[in-house]
């Protein structure tokens, strides 16, 4: 049996590849020179969710932080990062960290 497409659950590095192949179909050919101009963008993606949390518009806040993604991925790709791989590093290395990191919050 086909499983629906919205219902298929991908890889990161899966992602990346769709991702990157689609910005290049919509005239956005990213390269590393492109690195300051992606991370504002990224920012910005970031800026909408905090303003559709705000609005108290979840469906929005969720679309955003699909954009976050999407433009992550796609910054990733042009630097050929496997975020994936880098996730699991990263991750493992969280684990490590003490409670709260060992500070104190107040
Ligand atoms: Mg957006």
């Amino acid at each position: 049996m086909e499983e629906k497409e919205e219902k298929r659950y991908r890889r990161i590095e899966e992602w990346q590849k769709i991702i990157s192949e689609w910005a290049v179909t919509k005239g956005f050919s990213w390269t590393k020179k492109d690195t300051n101009t992606m991370l504002l963008r990224l920012h910005s993606e970031v800026s909408e969710a905090a303003e559709a949390l705000r609005d108290k518009n979840i469906d929005q806040f969720a679309e955003e932080l699909a954009d976050v993604f999407i433009r992550l991925v796609n910054l990733c790709g042009v630097w050929n990062i496997d975020l994936e791989k880098e996730v699991a590093i990263k991750h493992n290395k969280n684990i490590g960290r003490p409670f709260l990191h060992g500070r104190v919050y107040k």
